[in-house]
């Protein structure tokens, strides 16, 4: 799966996140707290599955069989349901001899199960249990769900399902744990006039009259039920082929051509991967399914050979997508098709271990992406998810990458950023340690080990160890994964003698809200040079000494692989910072980056950060730029309310930012890479953001020429453009805005559009989103993430009227996101009176929810921290700096 994008507003303004200063961790949701694990009397073998979907009374009807082996004697079988009603349950030994029992039902909506009971106890063997029921079909992205979209020859609806991570039971009364894995056969009666796709390809077809077919899916092979898929549309499929397995592409009608891109890399990457693993693709198809509409929750899904995803995360609209929707478009299909393999035919046994789906996934999609588009330079992003996941990993309320999972709840929750960009992180620097070669060597005889089969991490260490040269491959990867947190690496001393200099390091751990901690202690891969000069390596267990060629500034952790932050001496940082030019593009990120976090936690003075951007050379990278044009919009956050503060901080941020802007100019020149074409995208937001009134006036210049001047706004800059105007909206641009949303027939900008209404900074128009969202106007999963969208600029104001709206707003977010959702619209406030508000929305919930709200709080008392202590030794550095 990968973590939804909708809602991230500063991708939304494609401005740089500025990894530095990323917005608090995840999204929320579920009010379900449903105990995990079943009764282990009895193991599904085998589902035979009949449906009957009533698209237009949103419930279908459900046969199923499952081959069973009961284990022991038993009287009751249990199993997951969840908002399905049963006509019948009978149980028949499989051999066909012997009549069917009869069995009771009694239905827990709280744990979500049905226990069938027996008069006579069952004796241990194989059995039929068949079950006839009546399921629902929801209007958000869980179990079976419809999402209804505009079209040019009228609104259409389209079915589709998501069961990741406990969803399935709401298809199929299923054994919804990973463990269970069976084979499926998939039958659905469905109107013949559309189109019905599944994990594999159509066995056979049948007229069920009455306009309706009988479509027969080929049996899969041995899965776990979240990976079940199906769908059902007005839909076109285009396909290619890669090292002889068929590839799809599954769409609404007429969308084909926008669909090209993400065709042509399923080529490319399939055939990489086939290679990489070292094991062939497994099924005969692979399809791609794009849906119109989001989820709070994730933008795409990874069901086996037949992957699902949102139209923004999958097609490109030549008149609307940017540089950025493209890259993308890329990793998420690389994410997924990763998982064929990682997670589809290898899978965790239990939630507790999801990083090795998607910690893995991540790792593989950039490295994919590195190795297909290397003019995309997306190794430099490698930072920036370091980044990410260190900001949550350094305060309380982080956990490790695998953690104890006891509810639905919180196998939803455990979809974080510590799972998916500490898991890539961890990885990286694990590959890095033992070598790509031995890595892939490892990762191969992993795989080939557990095949259908499912895994605890300790079986990849197994396989690491195996290929890792003596390395302490499992020791090194224990304090990474079981343990939470982030080292630090403090560099002592370098002293130099005979051309060589001799590094001596201790090791602690960086925490932004607990200086006075215990540090937790890891064995650290690092790796140093004598910047120029050979790098060497050492593992650093408390504290260690290094040797290394020449003499002059040291570097440590050359090539950002490691999962730690450095903190040098100030002599050894002036040396660095004199020679910032010398250093490769990506440390130099790595080095801005670890500066910013250890200012901003304490640790070093602020204005160490804020030299080393004022000396950043004209000439540098695009992706330096971009990084500081990132914490300079961050640090701007921080004087929301304060207007003369924060003018004499704009000022000086703008007049470090437009000169750059001048070079990089409107218009994209032909050869120009692709760094500069996404910086263009993030000056402009970043600029808007600051304030500068030439670019806002530039901005609506553009956006009032369209009508006159087909080239005012070009289609790469669109979005950027549109999303400034939305968010400068006076009334009557939002009403513009508003009457373009309502005439859209392309869901995937009718969507964008929707969204733009609550970027508005006016509050009486963000109101007027607010009210716009509870309506059915934008569409059934538009409305969560408008209110999102609001509470970006007005956090008190979009919490306060969710929580006023609760019950309705409860039935606008999928219960996947439920726990989060709420205290993430609190997230950007400086209020100590939203710490309140969360913690009286806590007291509502169950303890073992509580993390994703602890952790919003713990957010914003940092942000806190930061105004108050720091904000005035940026002020101190700005009058002595010509702020
Ligand atoms: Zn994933």
């Amino acid at each position: 799966m990968r973590k939804s994008l909708v809602s991230a507003i500063a991708l939304a303004l494609a401005v740089s996140a500025g990894a530095t200063l990323a917005m608090p961790a995840q999204p929320a949701a579920a009010a379900s707290l449903a105990p995990t694990q079943l009764p282990r009397n009895v193991r599904p073998t085998h589902y035979a599955v009949a449906i009957t979907p009533h698209a237009d009374k949103l419930n279908f009807d459900g046969r199923v069989t499952v081959d069973v082996q009961v284990l022991k004697p038993s009287t009751r079988i249990t199993l997951n349901a969840a908002g399905m009603t049963f006509s019948s349950v009978t149980l028949a030994p499989a051999s066909g001899k012997g009549a069917a029992v009869k069995a009771r039902v009694a239905v827990d909506g709280k744990t979500q199960t049905a226990t069938f009971s027996f008069d006579k106890t069952i004796a241990p063997g194989n059995y039929k249990l068949a079950m006839d029921y009546v399921g629902t079909i929801g209007t958000q992205a869980n179990g079976l769900f419809a999402i209804d979209y505009p079209t040019a020859s009228g609104q259409k609806r389209a079915l589709y399902t998501q069961f990741e991570n406990s969803d399935a039971r709401r298809f199929i009364p299923s054994w919804d744990e990973p463990a269970y894995k069976a084979t499926f056969d998939l039958t659905v009666t469905v109107p013949a006039d559309e189109m019905a796709v599944s994990n594999m390809p159509v066995a056979s077809k049948a007229n069920a009259g009455h306009g309706l077919e009988k479509v027969t899916f080929q049996t899969t092979p041995k899965m776990s039920t979240y990976l079940l898929f199906f769908g059902l549309g007005d839909f076109d499929r285009v396909t290619t082929s890669s090292d002889g397995t068929e590839i799809g592409v599954v769409m609404q009608k007429g969308k084909g051509a926008q669909a090209a891109f993400t065709l042509e890399s399923a080529k490319a990457v399939l055939h990489d991967y086939n290679q990489y693993f070292g094991i062939k693709y497994p099924l005969p198809k692979l399809d791609n399914i794009a849906a119109p509409g989001s989820s709070q929750f994730f933008s795409a899904m990874e069901n086996w050979g037949a992957i699902f995803t949102f139209e923004y995360a999958m097609l490109l609209d030549p008149a609307y997508s940017t540089q950025g929707d493209k890259m993308e478009v890329f990793n998420t299909a690389a994410h997924e098709m990763a998982h064929q393999w990682f997670g589809d035919l290898v899978t965790m046994d239990w939630w507790d271990n999801l990083w090795l789906n998607e910690g893995f996934a991540s790792w593989m999609a950039e490295r994919e992406t590195e190795k297909v588009h290397p003019e995309w330079n997306t190794v430099l992003d490698t930072v920036g998810v370091r980044e990410g996941a260190m900001s949550v990993d350094a305060v309380a309320t982080t956990h490790p990458i695998v953690q104890k999972i006891a509810t639905v709840e919180q196998a939803s929750q455990a979809f974080d950023t510590i799972t998916y960009s500490k898991g890539e992180a961890v990885i990286r620097m694990l590959e890095a340690y033992v070598g790509p070669e031995a890595w892939r060597q490892g990762v191969h005889n992993y795989l080939k080990a557990h095949a259908y089969g499912n895994t605890v991490s300790d079986d990849l260490w197994h396989a690491m160890d195996g290929v890792a040269g003596g390395k302490p491959i499992t020791q090194v990867a224990h304090d990474f994964t079981l343990q939470p947190g982030v080292p630090l690496i403090k560099v002592d001393s370098a002293m130099c003698s005979d051309g060589e200099t001799t590094l001596k390091l201790t090791q602690g751990e960086f925490t932004k809200d607990r200086p006075n901690k215990q540090p937790l202690r890891w064995h650290v891969p690092v790796i140093a040079e004598v910047v120029g000069n050979a790098r060497a390596s050492t593992l650093v267990d408390g504290s260690a000494t290094l040797k290394l060629k020449g003499c002059g500034p040291v570097l440590v952790n050359a090539g950002q692989t490691g999962y730690y932050r450095t903190l040098y001496a100030p002599a050894q940082l002036a040396a660095l910072k004199q020679g910032f030019g010398k250093l490769a593009p990506i440390d130099q990120l790595g080095l801005m980056s670890d500066t910013w976090a250890e200012g901003m936690a304490g640790l070093e003075p602020v204005s160490d950060f804020l030299d080393m951007a004022k000396a950043t050379p004209a000439d540098a990278k695009p992706e330096i730029w971009a990084e500081v044009a990132g914490s300079l919009t961050g640090l701007d956050q921080y004087y929301r309310g304060d207007k003369a503060r924060q003018d004499r901080f704009r000022a000086y941020a703008v007049a470090q930012l437009k000169p750059v802007f001048a070079r990089v100019g409107w218009d994209a020149r032909p050869d120009e890479s692709t760094s500069t074409t996404l910086l263009r995208t993030q000056l402009i937001g970043a600029l808007s953001e600051l304030g500068d009134q030439d670019m806002l006036k530039e901005v609506r210049r553009r956006y009032d020429a369209e009508a006159t001047d087909p080239k005012a706004v070009p289609p790469a800059l669109r979005k950027i453009i549109l999303a400034i105007v939305a968010q400068h909206a006076d009334a009557a641009t939002w009403d513009k805005l508003h009457a373009q949303a309502k005439a859209e027939k392309s869901p995937m900008i009718k969507d964008r559009l929707y969204g733009l209404l609550s970027y508005a900074k006016d509050k009486a128009l963000a109101q007027r989103a607010l009210d716009l969202a509870l309506t059915a106007e934008p569409g059934a999963t538009n409305s969560a993430g408008m209110i999102r969208g609001v509470a970006w600029q007005h956090p008190e104001m979009a919490y306060d009227f969710a929580m006023a709206h609760r019950a309705q707003v409860d039935k606008l977010v999928d219960s996947t996101s439920g726990g989060r959702y709420y205290p993430s619209l609190g997230g950007s406030s400086f209020d100590p009176a939203m710490i309140a508000k969360i913690k009286a929305y806590e007291a509502t919930i169950d303890p073992s929810a509580r993390r994703p709200a602890d952790a919003v709080i713990a957010n914003i008392q940092y942000r806190m921290m930061v105004r108050k202590d720091r904000l005035p030794a940026v002020d101190a550095w700005l009058a002595k700096n010509g702020g």
